[in-house]
C-alpha cells in the first residue's frame, strides 16, 4: 500500500473547510522499520504535535516488546525459551498471540505466526533463503497447533518453533494510535504504517481516497478508494523480494510449504480495526482470489480487493464498481 505524496498534497487542499480555524498537521517517523504516517485536523499546532509524538512513543513502546529483530524483546525471549518450559508473558503479548491463532483456526493455517520457524532463514536485503534441506527440517515446526497458550502463560510443544507478528503487529500498533488521539481529543485524522492504515472521521466532509499500489508498477496506482472512517491494510508481494531463477521471493510465506505464497500479487482490506484489517490482508494473500474473498464474505464489516497472479483485481461484494485505473 502507497498513498502517494502528491494525493495526500491535493487532499491536504480540499480539506481545509472554510472558516475553520483548525489545520491538517502531518508528522512522520521512522519506526517498526517502517515510515509511520500521522495525519491530524486540529486548531493548536503545539497540541498537533504532542498528540502525534504520543503515538510515535506508543509504537516504539510496541516495537521494543514484539519485534524479533531486538535480542531483549518480550517476544525474543519467547522464542528463546517456550520450546524447552512454559512461560509467563505479559497479557498484551498474550493477546496479539491469541488473536493470530483464531486468524489461524479461520483460514485453515494460511494465517500462521510460526511461519518464523523457517522464515527466519530469509533474508530479503541479503537475498539469502533456506536451501531444500534447512526447509524440509523447518517445515514441521510450522503449525500454530504447537503453541499452546493458556491465559498468559505460553509453551511451544515442538522443537525449533518461533514465532513472528510481522502480521498482526503493526496494524495493532495503528489502533493503539488512533485509541491515543481519540484520548487526545482528535476527531479527524489518518495515521499509517506501511501497509497498515487507519482514518478517524473524514477529510473535511470528503472521504479521503486512497490510492493501492499497482503491484508491478512502482510509480503506479492501480485503485483509489474513496474512505472514511475505516482501517485499512494491504499486503503485497512487492515490499520485500528479489528475484532468483525467474521466481520470485517474497516476505510472505505459504505456512503449508515454507516457501514464498503464490497466486496473489496484493490483498487489500477494509474494517472496523487496523489489526483485523493487517491479520486479514496477510491471511487473504496466502489465500488467493477465490478463497479469500470467501472468507471475507463470511465476516461481518469486512471487505477485501485482492490482485490475483495475472492481474485480476477480485471484489468481495461490498464494493460496487470502484473506479480503476488502466
Ligand atoms: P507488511 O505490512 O510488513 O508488508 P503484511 O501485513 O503484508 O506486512 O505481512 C507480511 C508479514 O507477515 C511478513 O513480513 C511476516 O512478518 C509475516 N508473515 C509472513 N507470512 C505469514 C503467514 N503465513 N502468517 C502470518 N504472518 C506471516
Ligand atoms: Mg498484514
Amino acid at each position: 500500500m502507497i498513498i502517494p505524496a502528491r494525493f495526500l498534497l491535493l487532499a491536504s487542499l480540499f480539506g481545509l473547510a472554510p472558516g475553520a480555524q483548525a489545520e491538517w498537521h502531518n508528522a512522520q517517523q521512522e519506526i517498526m522499520s517502517t515510515r509511520i504516517t500521522v495525519e491530524l485536523w486540529h486548531a493548536d499546532a503545539a497540541t498537533a504535535n504532542s498528540c502525534s509524538e504520543r503515538v510515535f512513543s506508543e509504537m516504539r513502546r510496541i516495537e521494543a516488546l514484539m519485534s524479533t529483530y531486538i535480542a531483549t524483546s518480550e517476544i525474543s525471549r519467547v522464542n528463546a525459551n517456550a520450546a524447552i518450559s512454559t512461560l509467563d508473558i505479559s497479557p498484551e503479548l498474550a493477546g496479539l498471540i491469541e488473536k493470530s491463532l483464531y486468524f489461524s483456526e479461520i483460514s485453515d493455517g494460511a494465517f500462521d505466526i510460526t511461519y518464523a520457524s523457517v522464515g527466519y532463514a530469509y533474508d530479503y536485503r541479503k537475498k539469502q533463503q533456506p536451501d531444500a534441506e534447512t526447509l524440509a527440517g523447518a517445515l514441521p515446526a510450522i503449525d500454530y497447533r504447537h503453541v499452546e497458550l493458556d491465559h498468559n502463560r505460553i509453551r511451544f510443544h515442538y522443537p525449533g518453533v518461533r514465532i513472528d507478528l510481522g502480521g498482526i503487529a503493526k496494524g495493532y500498533a495503528v489502533d493503539r494510535g488512533i485509541d491515543l488521539l481519540l484520548a487526545c481529543g482528535i476527531n479527524r485524522a489518518l495515521i499509517s504504517a506501511g501497509g497498515d492504515s487507519r482514518i478517524l472521521g473524514d477529510r473535511g466532509g470528503n472521504p479521503w481516497v486512497i490510492g493501492i499500489q499497482h503491484p508491478r508498477d512502482p510509480a503506479g496506482i492501480a485503485l483509489r478508494l474513496p474512505l472514511s472512517n475505516t482501517a485499512f491494510s494491504t499486503s503485497g508481494d512487492y515490499e520485500r523480494f528479489f528475484i532468483e531463477d525467474g521466481k520470485r521471493v517474497h516476505h510472505i510465506l505459504n505456512p503449508k510449504t515454507g516457501k514464498s505464497a503464490e497466486g496473489s500479487w496484493s490483498a487489500t482490506v477494509t474494517g472496523p480495526d487496523a489489526m483485523t484489517t493487517d491479520a486479514l490482508s496477510t491471511t487473504l494473500f496466502v489465500l488467493g482470489a477465490v478463497a479469500g474473498i470467501a472468507l471475507i464474505e463470511s465476516l461481518e464489516g469486512f471487505d477485501a480487493i485482492i490482485i490475483d497472479h495475472h492481474g485480476k483485481v477480485h471484489y468481495s461484494s461490498g464494493f460496487e464498481a470502484p473506479e480503476s485505473e488502466s
